[in-house]
């Protein structure tokens, strides 16, 4: 599967904001706090007031950047959220925080939702007791996702161990770190999240 392997804060200087893609260092030692600049050789002279379909354009880049997603499988996510009832863009949230990655990543496992791909990848959980290697998997209400035995002896899961008890989860997810075992309660409402990006415009980007 193909994945985006250029320079990570270059994401964010494009967007002008934090997006919080290197887990840690994103709080103690950020890029964008130094060098603000969009990337490029004219960076730092764009200023021209944005078109509608730019700023729906950026928008939607940013969410899609957030949750790590090439643009063909978000188009994907877009066109199943834009099918099922309801508002097509609390749809979209909801089906890109229930990817297996994002939920290992909001459960802790991992500081980043990069990170949180990798350990995926690399066949570190079960989901329902089962090995699950694909980040892309959607997870649902009820469903259980543990570490798999062979790994919690693994340095990084004993540190993790340690982490989980210290760190809190979500509301809808709840986390057993004695056991590296997390449950979905229920899939995010849209107060649950909190995220700081305008869906709608990613609607109108898809529906123009
Ligand atoms: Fe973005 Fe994190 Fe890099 Fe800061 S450190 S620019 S938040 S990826």
């Amino acid at each position: 599967m193909a994945r985006y392997t250029g320079p990570v804060c270059r994401i964010c200087r494009r967007e002008g904001e934090k997006l919080y893609l290197k887990g840690e260092k994103c709080v103690t030692k950020c890029t964008l706090d130094r060098r603000a600049s969009k990337p490029g050789q004219h960076g730092a002279a764009r200023g021209r007031k944005a078109s509608g379909y730019a700023l729906q354009l950026r928008e939607k880049q940013k969410v899609r950047k957030t949750y790590g997603v090439l643009e063909r499988q978000f188009k994907r996510h877009f066109n199943e959220a834009a099918r099922r009832a309801g508002k097509t863009s609390d749809n979209l949230i909801q089906l890109l925080e229930m990817r297996m990655d994002n939920i290992v990543y909001r459960f802790g496992f991992a500081d980043s939702r990069a990170q949180a791909r990798q350990l995926v990848t690399h066949g570190h959980f079960r989901l329902n007791g089962r090995k699950l290697d694909i980040p892309s998997a959607m997870v649902k209400a009820g469903d259980e996702i543990t570490v798999r035995p062979q790994s919690r002896d693994t340095e990084y899961f004993k540190a993790r161990t340690l982490l989980l008890a210290q760190k809190g989860v979500p509301s809808w997810l709840r986390i057993d770190p004695d056991t590296l075992t997390g449950r979905v309660l229920a899939a995010p409402t849209p107060q649950d999240l909190e995220l700081p990006f305008n869906e709608q415009l990613v609607v109108e980007f898809y529906q123009r």
